[in-house]
């Protein structure tokens, strides 16, 4: 797993927070005042032109994001210009009753939901837990017995206001009133920077554009604390971590993740917390002849984090999926038998003698991979090559 914190990341996040909160605040203003309508601050006359007519949202967004807060159990009922008075004239028949029972808390929620947009999009993962657990204790209503979130609250949360979908489709959230910019999953994708997937460290996962700036390609994005149970985090920048397929819905799927069970990427790596190493099933292997071999990952028995690390390398199947790239370590020991050891201070001293490399590049010329753990999420396998020419004591 790659540490993917760096100096850059906040300012990313930032970026995201520009990219994304035009969008939130249009559909938090909606509901702030659908609930003044509710309250009778506002006619239901007035509703056509507030909700409809001066709201900077498309039709198609009003009409889901209104049609969140009639959802009931049996359907789904749309805001649409046509039926926009009848539906305000007649709250109780329209209307989700959690939402009329509490109208004036909920306003009060989403003007302070609203105080707190960019808080809940730029902070790292413990901050975000707080912000979530304040909420919950000052709006109970919010929530269910078991501490989830009541369905028609999830919902509007996960669907409307931090909605992951539209950020993920082909045109993303508009960044301002022209509606010409956007921000999408593809953009974040490509200012992280990231090429490998940070829980493997095996899959690229760069974005691809077409010359017009259609999005091509991108990465999955995994919720580290997933979406479906924590709508509060669906856009939150840190919760947001660029992986492969095969981990994030394969391996991880539905799997709920606590910062006490597993590593979060943005806090810790695998690093100095686990090592990579081999075991040769026979003679061969041993000596660069054969990849019969168990590639495998060692977590240090001090680290303060060995138990998510553990259950990390568990859930991601490290250990059988690293064993499939026995042919790397091969490789490794062959350079280590044919040099004496002095593989890359024979390139670096001897056969480049005059070019003056620096240990960064020739480790790099002699093993096709990144020297410095910062660089590691730039190629697959990083990590393995690192840990495996220190444990065959080339550097
Ligand atoms: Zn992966």
């Amino acid at each position: 797993m790659l540490n993917l914190k760096t100096k850059k990341s906040p300012e990313i996040a930032a970026k995201h927070f520009e990219g994304v909160k035009y969008y939130i605040y249009q559909v938090l203003d909606y509901y702030i005042n659908a609930f003044d309508i509710l309250i009778g601050n506002l006619s239901p006359t007035d509703a056509v032109n507030i909700l409809y007519t001066s709201s900077k949202l498309d039709a198609n967004s009003i009409n889901t994001i209104g049609g969140k807060l009639c959802y009931t159990k049996k359907a789904e009922t749309k805001i649409t210009i046509g039926n926009i008075i009848g539906i305000y004239t007649n709250p109780t028949k329209n209307f989700n009753n959690l939402f009329l029972t509490h109208k004036s808390e909920f306003k009060q929620f989403f003007e302070e939901l609203k105080s707190l947009v960019e808080d809940i999009i730029i902070s790292e993962p413990k901050e975000l837990l707080n912000i979530e657990q304040k909420l919950k204790t000052k709006y109970p209503f919010i929530q269910n017995t078991n501490g989830s979130y009541e369905e028609p609250v999830r919902r509007l949360l996960l669907l409307s206001v931090f909605n992951y979908n539209k950020f993920s489709d082909k045109t993303g959230f508009p960044k301002d009133k022209s509606k010409s910019k956007h921000w999408r999953r593809y953009d974040l994708a490509d200012a992280l920077n990231v090429n490998t997937c940070a829980y493997c460290n095996r899959i690229y996962t760069f974005s691809v554009f077409s010359e017009k700036g259609k999005g091509l390609i991108s990465p999955s994005i995994d919720h580290f604390f997933d979406k479906a149970k924590n709508p509060l985090f669906a856009l939150s920048f840190y919760n947001l971590i660029p992986s492969c397929t095969n981990c994030n819905s394969t391996l991880k799927g539905g799997k709920e993740f606590a910062l006490s069970n597993y590593v979060h990427p943005y806090l810790s790596g695998f690093g100095d917390h686990a090592k990579f190493k081999y075991n040769p099933l026979d003679i061969d292997a041993s000596i660069g002849e054969s990849r019969n071999m168990e590639v495998y990952i060692e977590p240090d028995k001090n680290s303060p984090i060995k138990r998510q690390v553990e259950n990390s390398i568990e859930l991601f199947q490290i250990n059988k999926v690293y064993t499939q790239h026995a042919d790397q370590v091969q490789e490794l020991i062959k350079k280590k038998i044919i040099s004496n050891s002095r593989y890359l201070e024979i390139l670096r001293n001897e056969t480049y003698e005059n070019l003056n490399l620096s240990l960064d590049d020739s480790y790099r010329l002699a093993f096709g991979n990144y020297f410095n753990e910062a660089d590691f999420q730039k190629r697959p396998l990083a990590k393995l090559t690192k840990d495996l020419v220190k444990e065959l004591k080339m550097i």
